[in-house]
């Protein structure tokens, strides 16, 4: 398949292996921001082909992982009501929110199903304005979650319902947005990161201006790059080949995706329903212009004030260190949770939930126990 197989070549793969390697001569540390890009490395065995100098951590950006509990709680309260139809990607549905000593049951949207909610899986906000429009005497919800990448589609869905005069739908809206994550990141006093490979999907949708202040600030070379095994292996190579010649730039690897201003409509529609706001991030706390919220004109259209949940919070569990795995700072199976406690089947933490998950990938590729 045109743009899959290429990107999967063996030996396109080990010519770039080589060529890591005779490029790194001292340590370094890289962070792959995206959870989808996780999960391409550790399916493939990405991290096998590097040298020793070279490390790769996990970032934040898995939508579902750093989706704060308290948020999670939310949309159980509002399921539950007899009157709503909730809908989500599926991915949501298991993630747990009560995730206490281990010993407790947890909740999660599936569990609302299963005991009468009408909570339904869609597969575009698109598909839940269209629930709304045929059911008026219901209130149906849509779960906006995700980065950039998601963001437009979701604008677009509370604009149609404004323009049609749709008033029985709502947004739960949990967006966070990347560059704040990484400079928080790159600030904190335990940064490892010494250079990134930036999400091409998110770059897509928003280009990559926004990250050329943050290399030069933070000294760091970013790399937009995709999400198949010699992408990230060319993106690895246009990083360490950066590092080792002191420059810090943003190079673009994803060029057939990705343009420097990237989609222009999309940020048009994202800029007229949604505005920056502070956001909660799971593990990490609360960062800075690091999120979405509706406009003040689409405010009738956000569900955490239809349903007077906003001000509901809540503590994160101590067990799941999910805040340091999504900051790079710990491996999955260095959580003592991993495998043991904390499975796909049982999670207590949504990185162990999601198709992005760090958790999740290592548990599903390499069955690494806590013990190992
Ligand atoms: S394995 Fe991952 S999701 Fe599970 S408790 Fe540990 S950090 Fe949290």
């Amino acid at each position: 398949m045109k743009f899959i197989d290429e990107y999967r070549d063996r030996q396109a793969a080990e010519q770039f292996s080589r060529a890591i390697a005779a490029t790194a001569k001292r340590s370094w540390t890289l962070m792959e921001v995206c959870g989808g890009q996780t999960h391409s490395i550790v399916k493939f065995g990405v991290d096998e082909l590097l040298p020793k100098e070279v490390t790769l951590v996990h970032g934040p950006g898995c939508p579902v992982c750093v989706t704060p509990v308290e948020l999670i709680e939310k949309a159980i309260e509002i399921a539950s009501r007899p009157e709503v139809i909730f809908c989500s990607f599926g991915d949501m549905l298991r993630v747990p929110a009560h995730v206490g000593d281990g010993h407790e049951t947890p909740m999660d949207l599936l569990s609302v199903k299963a005991q009468g909610g009408d909570v339904r899986i869609v597969y575009s906000p698109l598909d839940a304005v269209q629930i709304a429009r045929k059911n008026p005497a219901r209130q149906v919800v849509f779960f906006a979650v995700g980065f950039e990448t998601t963001a437009p589609a979701n604008a677009m869905a509370v604009f149609q319902a404004y323009q049609q005069g749709i008033s029985n739908f709502s947004l739960l809206v949990s967006h966070v947005l990347v560059p704040p994550a990484m400079e928080a990141i790159l600030s904190s006093p335990d940064n490892r990161v010494q250079g990134f490979l930036a999400a091409g999907h998110v770059c897509t949708v928003m280009g990559y201006t926004e990250y050329e202040p943050i290399a030069e600030k933070y000294h760091v070379p970013i790399v937009v790059t995709g999400f198949e095994p010699v992408d990230i292996l060319q993106g690895i190579f246009l990083c360490v080949k950066q590092l080792e010649e002191g420059r810090a730039a943003v190079e673009n690897q994803y060029a057939r995706s990705v343009r420097r201003a990237g989609n222009r409509a999309a940020q048009q529609i994202i800029q007229e329903v949604f505005r920056v706001i502070p956001r909660k991030w799971r593990g990490v706390g609360e960062i800075p212009r690091s999120g979405l919220g509706l406009q003040e004109k689409y405010r009738e259209y956000d569900a955490e004030v239809r349903f007077g949940v906003a001000e509901h919070t809540t503590e994160e569990s101590s067990e799941c260190i999910a805040g340091l795995v999504l900051r790079g700072i710990r491996k999955p199976h260095e959580c003592l949770a991993f495998g043991a406690h904390c499975t796909p089947e049982r999670p207590l933490g949504a990185p162990m939930v999601s198709s992005e998950g760090a958790c999740a990938a290592y548990y599903r590729y390499r069955r690494l126990s806590c013990r190992d």
